[in-house]
């Protein structure tokens, strides 16, 4: 797998060297000096901790489970990110996504560094006792390098509230006496976890979609005229009929983005397509969503996937195999799924205007290249999908004062955040001839310039 964080970040420092106004007092050799100091800083994690859990299993076997925590950079403050349990997991892909939320804190002025774990397991093989043990396990092998000041971590793939429960508590018994709630987020909101966390990546990934299409193109007409690109051309065109939607993945995220999609008040939306890793389910009228988050709640997190259950639950829909859904005839896709879903062998069928990136590095360097020339506006992971660690420090925070804010103070503050993110991103976007990610990576990596330069770190 070839992952572009490091060939955008490249470029993105390139641009910014180019630009002699950026860090003026940097000149000659001292500023070249300084740039590959910048490059060498960011393209490497500043630690990657990995770890065997020793695991008694309920058969009586005991095995090793691979796992990690990757320390990319705290400029910002302390690590964060979240713990994936995935089979596929390995050292390479947590390094990227650790570098990833570098980024993404960094653009979203979230005082936190990058950092990221994960666990090689099929969480859906073991019990509930067993993960609880690999959860708590992971705490024991990895305590001195985790803490509310140092990496807090939280939920990712195949974790969730649950996961964080056990893991807050294993960290209090091993660290007494000291504060333990910031130590992970995304905890249940009996345990100390925010109102809203749970929805705040779904909310958030719908919402920087909106925003761009309904609140920023609307209120920016006349300066879209002056900066008519083939971007500006496309959303536009879009936003005057029902837009088509198509969902991938069903879960904490595609689920909720999808609902957020489905009752939106702004747009006019037709969510005509969900998938899951089993089924893609296509409506062209619509799809009923509300209708499928109550079945999938029955059905352990399964969408329908045979016509018998369809029927049974009054959901109308053409089960397609599960790919199906990338190609389908939609303007919008929200890619909410696993990372290097659209690819060489699938981005020429792609057809939809406008790609979310729900998840984390869901679309490969090439095809990110091939849809961005062909006019495609594909709003990058760093910047839709950070409503989960914007919550997450709002967490952090509640739990530093212990005291909390209602479901709507949560929601404002996340969507107002973000809004501000994208009221510096867009008008860049829409006025220069970078892709939306380039701008966004110059965006951050410039902040984490300076702020490194002023440290003294460029020698
Ligand atoms: N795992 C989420 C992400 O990739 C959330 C991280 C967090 O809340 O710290 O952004």
């Amino acid at each position: 797998m070839h992952y572009q964080t490091k060939t955008i970040v490249q470029q993105s420092l390139d641009a910014l060297s180019e630009n002699q106004a950026f860090l003026i007092d940097l000149k000659g050799e001292e500023r070249n000096r300084a740039f590959s100091s910048l490059a060498s800083i960011l393209s490497t994690p500043n630690k990657v901790h990995k770890s065997f859990l020793r695991m008694p299993l309920e058969n009586g076997k005991v095995v090793r489970i691979p796992s990690f925590r990757v320390h990319h950079n705290d400029t910002f403050g302390p690590y964060k990110g979240g713990i994936r349990f995935h089979e596929s997991v390995n050292e390479e892909e947590v390094i990227n996504l650790a570098f990833l939320m570098t980024l993404k804190n960094s653009l979203h002025n979230i005082p936190f560094g990058g950092g990221k774990g994960g666990i090689v397991i099929d969480p859906r093989e073991y019990s509930l006792k067993e993960l609880n043990i690999i959860s708590r396990k992971y705490v024991q092998y990895f305590a001195d390098v985790i803490g509310p000041d140092k990496d807090i971590p939280a939920p990712d793939l195949g974790s969730s509230e649950r996961e964080m429960d056990w893991m807050m508590a294993e960290y209090k018994s091993i660290k007494p006496g000291q504060p333990y709630r910031g130590s992970f987020t995304g905890k249940s909101v009996v345990n100390g976890g925010s109102l809203g966390r749970r929805e705040a990546t779904g909310k958030g990934v719908y919402f920087s979609f909106r925003y761009m299409l309904h609140d920023f193109l609307t209120n920016q007409k006349d300066w879209l005229i002056k900066n008519d690109t083939i971007y500006a051309k496309t959303a536009i065109e879009e936003a005057k009929h029902p837009l088509k939607i198509a969902v991938q993945g069903f879960g904490n995220v595609g689920s909720v983005a999808a609902l957020e999609a489905h009752s939106c008040k702004y747009l006019q939306n037709k969510v005509v397509a969900v998938s899951d890793r089993n089924v893609t389910l296509h409506n062209e009228d619509g799809l009923d969503i509300l209708g499928l988050v109550k079945f999938i709640a029955g059905n352990e997190n399964d969408l329908p996937s045979t016509n018998e259950q369809l029927e049974k639950s009054g959901i109308k829909a053409t089960i397609l195999d599960r790919d199906n859904l990338l190609t389908l005839n939609v303007d919008v896709l929200i890619l909410a799924a696993l990372e290097d879903q659209i690819h060489r062998k699938n981005m020429e069928q792609i057809k939809a205007k406008i790609i979310v990136e729900g998840a984390n590095a869901p679309t490969t360097a090439e095809a990110d290249k091939y849809l961005s020339e062909k006019g495609v506006i594909i709003i990058p992971d760093i910047l839709a999908n950070a409503g989960g660690v914007i919550v997450s420090y709002f967490e952090w925070l509640q739990g530093r004062k212990t005291q909390f804010y209602n479901e709507k103070e949560v929601f404002d503050m996340l969507y107002l955040q973000m809004k501000e993110t994208m009221d510096t991103i867009l008008p860049k976007f829409f006025g220069d001839s970078f892709p939306l990610r380039q701008n966004c990576y110059i965006h951050s990596v410039m902040k984490l310039s300076v702020v490194l330069y002023k440290q003294g770190k460029l020698y």
